[in-house]
């Protein structure tokens, strides 16, 4: 038999185990029960021959008794001593919002896709490589090196609960593990090289409170606001709008800088929809607002926070008594691995013997796990390879198309023949 006809022959136990997947509601947030499908999957992957540590991410954000923060790491060694392949899911899935005509955690199968909050983004994928690596294993009992299969926490809420606290505890370390694969939906056909950087930060301006009828008493904290967005209108917004990156990113308006103003409130607190009064007559002391500046992998996160700093720096000399203050809320660096990485290599051939033709190259405009596998655990030949449309992530009626699974097992499949087999 070849490893090909053995992955179509789990057809049905690949869509069984998806559904599987679904019917565990992990919501994030509060995290929910991602000890149970930790569990599931221990149970599972046992018997297949794993060893596995189910790892409770201790005093990690959200991590508490009512919701602890669970992860897995599944390992299969093989006969003889070699290169380890690691996958890497997020158990964990949105909330399901409104619009649904499906059970969200039903699992329900029409028309050749599986229905279910987490179908595609990203109980699919990781349902297609417990396949791919099942079906490996029995083909090809003796094969040299390791799988890995890991499930995680929290890559919706910044991952800090899952790969970042596995890759501090040493769990990629690059002299353990050699190739990471990340099944998030990016589609059977493309690989997915990184993703862009991202910096969030607040900024307040700031005034001094008086009597509205006399504005020129106070100082208003919202004029000076409307001074830092027109600076951002006529010097940030240009400036980014003329930088264009390398990397493959989709869609194509996401290749230059980006930044999304968040949030804007300035003066008095917002009322509840019930209050009938009037506002009373002040000058606004207070304005903030929140950035979300996404950034290229040409431009360092120390170019991205000086940029916005000198233009605030800038109004200090132009306008009299204007004050500020800037609070980082987060940052992720950029990560790209190189075309020529063998992990790249080895998928780029996979993709082309299974779908007849060669992969497209993309990169992620928002990031995902990948930021932590390169930061913290400095391994670099990282993908995002797995089925689904990126575009169904985290919207009503999301699926995913069971042929897709299937082909993309496949190319897991063959990617572990060219890594794991001996050469020749
Ligand atoms: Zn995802």
């Amino acid at each position: 038999m070849t490893l090909s006809q053995r992955i179509t022959d789990k057809r049905d136990d690949l869509i069984r185990l998806t559904q599987d997947l679904i019917r565990i509601p992990t919501l994030n947030p509060p995290g929910e029960n991602y000890r149970e499908i930790c569990d599931f999957l221990d149970k599972r992957l046992t018997k297949h021959g794993f060893q596995t540590q189910l790892i409770r991410a201790h005093g990690t954000p959200g991590d508490s008794e009512t919701y602890p923060r669970w992860n897995i790491v599944a390992r299969r060694d093989g006969a003889q001593t070699g290169e380890c392949v690691h996958f890497n899911s997020h158990t964990d899935v949105v909330e399901v919002g409104q619009g649904w005509t499906f059970d969200p955690f039903g699992g329900a199968v029409a028309d050749g896709k599986i229905y279910g909050r987490g179908a595609c983004d990203m109980k699919g994928g990781l349902a297609a490589s417990i396949i791919a690596a099942e079906a490996f294993i029995e083909e090809h009992p003796n094969f040299q090196g390791a799988i890995e299969i890991s499930g995680t926490a929290d890559e919706e809420s910044g991952g800090y609960g899952g790969v970042a606290y596995l890759a501090e505890q040493g769990f990629f370390d690059p002299n353990k593990v050699q190739h990471v694969i990340i099944p998030e939906p990016l589609q059977k056909d493309r690989i997915c090289l990184g993703h862009r950087g991202g910096w969030w930060a607040e900024i307040e301006t700031k005034g001094e409170i008086a009597h509205g009828s006399m504005p020129f008493l106070g100082d208003c904290a919202v004029r000076h606001m409307g001074a830092v967005l027109a600076e951002f209108e006529t010097k940030l917004y240009p400036a980014m709008a003329a930088r264009f990156t390398e990397m493959p990113v989709v869609p194509e308006g996401a290749r230059q800088s980006t930044m999304n103003i968040n949030s804007i409130h300035g003066g008095q607190k917002e009322q509840t929809d019930d209050f009938t009064g009037l506002p009373a007559h002040c000058v606004p002391d207070s304005c903030r607002i929140v950035i979300d500046r996404r950034y290229l992998v040409e431009e360092t996160l120390d170019q991205v926070r000086d940029e916005v700093k000198a233009l605030l720096e800038g109004l200090r000399e132009t306008r009299p008594d204007f004050e500020y203050e800037l609070t980082e809320l987060n940052s992720v660096i950029p990560s790209m691995t190189d075309k020529s990485a063998p992990v790249v290599e080895t998928v780029a051939k996979a993709i082309e013997d299974v779908m007849g033709k060669p992969p497209t190259y993309v990169a992620s405009p928002g990031s995902y796990d990948q930021k932590h596998i390169d930061r913290i655990g400095k391994l670099k030949n990282c993908i995002a390879y797995g089925p689904g449309l990126l575009e169904l992530a985290h919207k009503p009626d999301e699926y995913i198309g069971i042929d897709d699974m299937v082909d993309s097992a496949k190319v897991m499949g063959a990617a572990l023949e060219t890594l794991l087999l001996p050469k020749g």
